[in-house]
């Protein structure tokens, strides 16, 4: 029932609309966060041909593998308007979008993800259709999330905290990294997501480094351990939360700049409210490591949408003017690494709410100590 609730045919309704706002006859939508946005259908990114063709007048279909129509009538794609059509392996699946299109429609937006070996036989099959990108179209209506979306996230969220409150459990000192990684993905997964994207366990010196995944290297007592984790909920919906962590007592230098980062992290969170800027909400935090002399080790943006992809829009970046506007959902994660020594970030999902912020994660930001 929560699938209905979120997947519904609103959603093509919108983006027809859109679609002709913006000039465009159809979209052709591959396997990716749009076809799921739209559709409900998760589909694999293959060689064969996933292509759901909405035209702005016309009637939705999504052309699929043949033996992936099975995938396909399981999910809520029929459901929401759009009607299947398959192709067996050995015939041409861009002659059904010939056929559906032929030609009629003058300009297409591509979805921003497809493999480029499908854009060009796009290209060769509709010659008289100028190609732009769909993610100018749909962006506008995967920003504002809706209540039900949110209720989503508040989900997606809620399982992750309760990830990072059993980080005890695994996180002691002898254990490597990707010992600590390979539990934790577990616990993603039983906390009720159905995927696991990314588990960063990053100990010591490997703190420094934002993305740095996971290694072989042992923990140990008194080293500072980054924990960034994130998953997707079976109804595709993302969570992401970092937390730093220390094996008994933080070095003295680092015990000082987590101070610093506590308190900007928790001053771009109190700064988000509609009609506040994204680059605001980036500065809020970013002044205060500046003013305390780390502005140059806080190497990445404040916080980057989420939904059904893990990174979308809005971007909480300099140079992002967008005022927030409610239902917008996005992380706060400011962070301070120093190359050679060890690292700290911070990282809360929050939503934009008429009355200022709401937290989807909301367990303690302090400086663990396990
Ligand atoms: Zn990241
Ligand atoms: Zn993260
Ligand atoms: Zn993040």
């Amino acid at each position: 029932m929560l699938l209905v609730e979120l997947y519904s045919p609103d959603r093509l309704a919108a983006a027809r609309r859109a679609t002709a706002e913006a000039g465009l006859d159809a979209l052709l939508i591959g396997p990716s966060a749009d076809l799921r946005y739209l559709t409900g259908y998760d589909a694999h990114a293959l060689e064969r041909l996933t292509l759901l063709v909405l035209p702005a007048d016309g009637e939705a279909v999504l052309i699929v593998p043949r033996l992936e129509r099975p995938a396909a009538e399981a999910s809520p794609a029929r459901s929401v308007g759009a009607r299947l059509v398959d192709h067996e392996d050995g015939s041409d699946p861009y002659d059904i979008v010939r056929g559906l299109l032929g030609d009629r429609v003058k300009a297409v937006g591509l979805g921003d993800r497809m493999w480029a070996e499908q854009v060009l036989a796009l290209r060769d099959a509709l010659p008289d259709a100028t190609q732009a990108l769909a993610g100018a179209v749909l962006r506008g209506l995967r920003l504002r999330k809706t209540p039900a979306e949110v209720d989503a996230l508040r989900r997606a969220g809620r399982a992750i905290d309760a990830v990072h409150e059993r980080m005890g459990e695994w996180l002691r000192p002898g254990r490597t990294e990707a010992e600590v990684a390979a539990d934790i993905a577990a616990g993603i997964r039983a906390a009720g997501h159905a995927t696991v994207e990314f588990t960063i366990v990053a100990a010591g010196p490997d703190g420094a480094s934002p993305h740095h995944g996971v290694s072989d290297r042992v923990i140990r007592a008194g080293e500072p351990v980054v924990v960034d984790i994130g998953g997707a909920m079976p109804d595709g919906y993302c969570s992401d939360s970092t937390r730093t962590y220390c094996i008994g007592e933080p070095p003295a230098d680092f015990a000082a700049y987590y101070a610093v980062l506590h308190e900007a992290q928790r001053a771009a969170v109190a700064a988000v409210r509609p009609g506040v800027t994204a680059e605001a909400v980036d500065a809020a935090a970013r002044d205060l490591i500046a003013q305390a002399g780390f502005g140059a080790a806080f190497l990445h943006r404040t916080g980057h949408g989420i939904g059904l992809d893990g990174h979308e829009d809005p971007y909480i970046v300099a140079g992002n003017a967008t005022p927030l506007e409610p239902g917008m959902a996005f992380s706060i994660e400011p962070g301070i690494y120093l190359a050679g020594r060890h690292g700290a970030r911070i990282e809360d999902i929050v939503v934009c709410t008429a009355g200022g912020v709401e937290r989807l994660n909301t367990i303690d930001t302090e400086l663990v100590i396990l």
